[in-house]
């Protein structure tokens, strides 16, 4: 039998899956500079109103648009696969699945979300649109979407990526986006840190707050974001509605279900379509997995907060290791946000996740292991997920219980390979936050209001 479950091309999902429909506790609306909720108008000059509908939306079932559903089909459904070969060689009583999101043309996950807001900003009269990237997987994902709507596209690149990693910039370039390093002179966000720190390798919060500077600068321009909003947890539940019946298709639920978690879309958009089934009694445990570097899940607190380094966002009730924070320059940059989705965060809050974090050589360790045996090379940032999925293959033999684990293989590292080499060469550090850094960095927001 083959260890690869395809759907057909009709077997794309229709709609999207919208969890704020069934939250066991609905989320707290965002907060603006004076400290009271915010209402769409408010978000009107950074997102168009369309997807700011989406945002705030609770009905349950969304229609993707025909004109989105032409792009997914180039790459979805994306193929579920067993792991058969990396069973083997952990030797650990469980089934291991994973869902293929590295197919996609710019290698991740992120193109479920980047076409779905190219379309809707097109829809709405948009020409231009501002974002911010890491290791540039989102920002490749956009330009690629914008190229293919026909919209403009400005990516502020994280700086200590934009010198690690020249290549995802140079597919941007390709795909018509213009990218520069963040921070950067082109705007007062960037300026103002560089005159406080010129040797910043950079943050996301950082080049957040000048995307949407810019944005909000000309009627013409919005901003998108690849992770953490509402809007964008939704679009990517094509993931886990199509794991569902690939599953099905082979007799398998999972008892396990990870994802790698940078401000939380791949891993939500993987479990959410199965936190439903949670919440009506289920038993499935899902473990968001995180670099002990940038522990948000596992170690800030719950509080409001911006989503950016300036504050321009509004505040949002999430895990926050705080705005300001600067996380060490570790090779998975997706996974270095301050955040985290409010969605993701209020059910962690919920006690529905079971959040862990990873030693970012415990993750090169896996990626390699995984390579060696799947032959597919992870990015960094899934590396994580791997990690996880070692560390409770092993729980399951240490209990002697048999597990069917289900996780998302968030994109391949084919970029990423300088990480990968100065693994091998032993050049890698682990870092963990300590204690005091933890403290200092989440006293930014001892102003805001609690949630
Ligand atoms: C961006 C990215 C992530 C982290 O972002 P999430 O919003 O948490 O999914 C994880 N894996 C890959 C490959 C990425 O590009």
């Amino acid at each position: 039998m083959s260890q690869k479950i395809f759907l057909r091309d009709d077997e794309i999902p229709r709609q999207w899956y919208n969890l704020q429909a069934d939250m066991p506790t609905p989320l707290r609306s965002p907060l603006g500079r004076d400290g009271k909720p915010i209402g769409p108008e408010d978000l009107a000059s950074v997102f168009p109103m369309n997807l700011i509908e989406q945002e705030i939306s609770t009905e349950r079932w969304i229609d993707i648009p025909e004109e989105v559903l032409d792009a997914y089909s180039l790459w979805r459904p994306s193929p579920l696969y067993r792991a058969t070969e990396f069973e083997r060689a952990l030797g650990c009583p469980v089934k291991i699945y994973y869902k293929n999101e590295g197919v996609s043309p710019a290698g991740s996950h992120k193109p479920n979300t980047a076409v779905a807001q190219a379309y809707y900003n097109k829809a709405f009269g948009i020409k231009r649109l501002t974002t911010e990237t890491g290791a540039g997987q989102w920002g490749c994902a956009l330009a690629m979407a914008c190229a293919r709507f026909g919209l403009e596209c400005k990516v502020f690149m994280v700086r200590i990526s934009f010198e690690q990693k020249p290549f995802r910039r140079l597919m941007m370039g390709v795909w018509g986006g213009n990218c520069v390093p963040s921070p950067s002179q082109e705007t007062q966000a960037g300026r103002n840190v560089l005159a406080r720190a010129p040797d910043t390798p950079g943050s996301l919060g950082i080049a957040i707050s000048e995307a949407i500077e810019q944005a909000i600068e000309d009627p013409n321009t919005r901003y998108a974001l690849g992770s953490v909003l509402n809007h964008v947890m939704l679009h990517q539940t094509v993931i886990g509605l199509e794991a569902r019946k690939q599953m099905e298709r082979v007799n398998a639920y999972p008892d396990i279900i990870i994802g790698c978690a940078g401000g939380g879309s791949n891993f939500a958009g993987l479990a959410f379509p199965f936190v439903l089934d949670k919440i009506h009694g289920k038993e499935i445990d899902f473990i968001p997995a995180e670099p002990k570097a940038c522990p948000t899940l596992t170690r800030a607190p719950f509080a409001y907060d911006h989503g950016d380094e300036a504050g321009m966002t509004p505040l949002m009730p999430m895990h926050s290791l705080g705005h300001k924070f600067i996380p060490a320059p570790i090779h998975a940059g997706g996974l270095r946000y301050h955040g985290m989705a409010p969605l993701v965060s209020r059910l962690a809050m919920d006690g529905l996740l079971r959040p862990q974090s990873y030693h970012q050589r415990e993750c090169y360790e896996a990626g390699i292991l995984w390579a060696r045996t799947e032959g597919f090379i992870p990015a960094p940032e899934t590396s994580h997920a791997i990690a996880a999925v070692v560390a409770e293959a092993r729980k399951a033999k240490e209990e002697g219980k048999e597990k069917t684990i289900l996780f998302n293989w968030s994109g391949h590292g084919l970029l990423d390979l300088i990480g990968y080499d100065r693994f091998m060469r032993g050049e890698l550090q682990d870092v963990e936050l300590s204690e005091e850094e933890l403290r200092d960095c989440v006293r930014c927001m001892d102003s805001h209001p609690r949630p």
